[in-house]
């Protein structure tokens, strides 16, 4: 008899409850594809007829409802976009579990009417950084640049902003020479001024520069690349000026003669023109912190005067992908009002996860950056001897463990070295890793393959010990640990 003929039917396997379970969870399209396919591979010969249901459950389990497959980040770059950046607290996790189904998202259940979209983490924001009197959540650091440009500077810039708030009266403090306290005509403002040493490439080729552009707003260049004082700004204030914006060099350092303006003095000269000061953080963190004692931080730019700052939920404040505006009251509102507002809103699930980030403790990128580098070297140590343990002719554990310097990565402490430690394993481990389950993905420096626990939960070192263990055994490369 053919053997093809004893390859399992598709309708016998997809009545199998394990089969019929999956396909409940993953759709029943996914699990047919997936039987047509092991099918094939018995009909090729690839494997016996009498193996397609065992492979077809290796198939399922390994099926994800999604493509993105969740990877143990061994690099020691806590913030590493290409990795998703911050990995979520386990409140954060939970809050967007609760949030999938329907919520209160914009009911009030007390009344039974409308209710506002993000009262909770606004509430959550402003009790975090009480220098904001409010606060409002984009979709990204990048949208909630573009909703301030657009409102302050851009093509349509919201006079309903400057109507509201008399540029001649406080709180913008002494008087504005140029609006007499009227809303009556005068030329839209479409500037906005940026320091020479603040055109930031945030990543991918995207240029914020290009992005407030995009706004219609004018870009008006102060300063040098290395070096911009206030009086740059004020030489260049005028009418036409939407805002003063200050960006954070996020990604780079300019280094030996350089100069910044000081915020407090630039705010009282933006103030003292009736123009708002914004100012772009990236890095997303709410208060100093003494690890990275360089990064800017939104309360201490709002108590120097800044009118609006805005950072990035899932940098080193450790939440959801968010843009997160905080500032004086009626910026804030000027910018929730602006049709552009609508089409930058985040989500439930976000807004979900960025108040649990806010209200619950240590989220994991702020662990991973106060990291104690003696505990990391003893969960490295530990892990070098269950490798040894574990692999037939590993060499001394102490031999392969080595010091290594974490990274925050994307939005802030660039060039700030963490001290740290990591297991030095041969290059070739790298593939078995980033491929095996769980993928895990480490540092490829000099020729090594670095494991860097800065960012893998404890509660992880078990897995990680079998996926490297695997990993070794797959290149037969336990004897090149040395
Ligand atoms: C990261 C960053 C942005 C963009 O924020 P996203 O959340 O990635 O959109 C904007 N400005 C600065 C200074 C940044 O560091």
């Amino acid at each position: 008899m053919d053997p093809r003929r004893r390859i399992p039917r598709t309708d016998a396997l997809l009545a199998r409850p394990r089969v019929a379970a999956a396909a409940e969870a993953l759709g029943a399209g996914v699990v047919k594809g997936l039987v047509r396919a092991v099918q094939d591979r018995a009909r090729s010969g690839e494997i016996a007829p009498e193996a397609v249901e065992a492979e077809l459950l290796t198939a399922l389990d390994a099926r994800r409802p999604a493509s993105l497959t969740p990877v143990i980040n061994a690099t020691g770059v806590i913030v590493h976009t290409n990795l998703g950046r911050a990995s979520l607290s386990e409140a954060a996790r939970a809050a967007v579990a609760e949030a999938s189904g329907y919520t209160d998202l914009e009911f009030d259940l007390a009344t039974g009417k409308r209710g506002r979209r993000g009262t909770g983490v606004r509430a959550a924001l402003l009790e975090a950084c009480p220098e904001a009197e409010d606060a409002l959540v984009v979709n990204n650091g990048a949208a909630a640049l573009l909703l301030a440009v657009t409102a302050l500077a851009g093509r349509a810039a919201d006079t309903r902003f400057s109507a509201q708030t008399p540029r001649a009266t406080p709180p913008y403090g002494s008087p504005a020479p140029r609006s007499h306290g009227s809303p009556s005509p005068r030329s839209e403002p479409s500037e906005v001024l940026l320091s020479r040493g603040e055109f930031v490439e945030i990543g991918a080729g995207f240029r914020l520069s290009d992005l407030m552009e995009s706004a219609g707003a004018r870009l008006r260049e102060v300063g040098t690349t290395n070096r911009t004082h206030v009086d740059d700004y004020a030489r260049a204030l005028s009418p036409a000026t939407g805002c003063v914006l200050k960006v954070h060099t996020s990604n780079f350092r300019v280094e030996g003669f350089t100069a910044e303006a000081d915020l407090a003095e630039l705010s009282a000269l933006a103030h003292a023109h009736g123009v708002p000061l914004v100012v772009d953080l990236g890095s997303g963190l709410l208060e100093p912190e003494a690890v990275l004692p360089g990064e800017p931080d939104a309360a201490t730019a709002l108590a120097a005067g800044a009118d609006l700052v805005i950072a990035s939920g899932d940098k080193l404040l450790g939440g959801p992908q968010a843009g997160i505006l905080l500032g004086r009251a009626e910026v804030v509102a000027a910018l929730g009002r602006h049709p552009l507002a609508r089409a930058l809103r985040a989500d439930k699930l976000a807004l979900a996860a960025l108040e649990a980030t806010v209200t619950a403790g240590e989220a994991p990128v702020t662990r991973a950056l106060r990291a104690d580098p003696e505990l990391l070297r003893e969960r490295t140590l530990a892990l070098a001897r269950e490798l040894a343990a574990a692999v037939p002719a590993a060499p001394q554990q102490s031999s392969i463990v080595v010091p290594h310097d974490g990274r925050v990565g994307g939005g802030g402490g660039t060039g700030v070295p963490l001290p740290g430690w990591a297991l030095a394993l041969p290059e070739a481990v790298a593939g078995p890793l980033r491929t095996g389950t769980p993928a895990v993905v480490g540092r490829m420096h000099e020729g090594r393959c670095l494991i860097d626990l800065r960012c893998v939960p404890e509660s992880q070192d078990g897995e990680l010990l079998r996926a490297l263990i695997a990993a070794l055994d797959a290149t037969g490369s336990a004897g090149g640990l040395r």
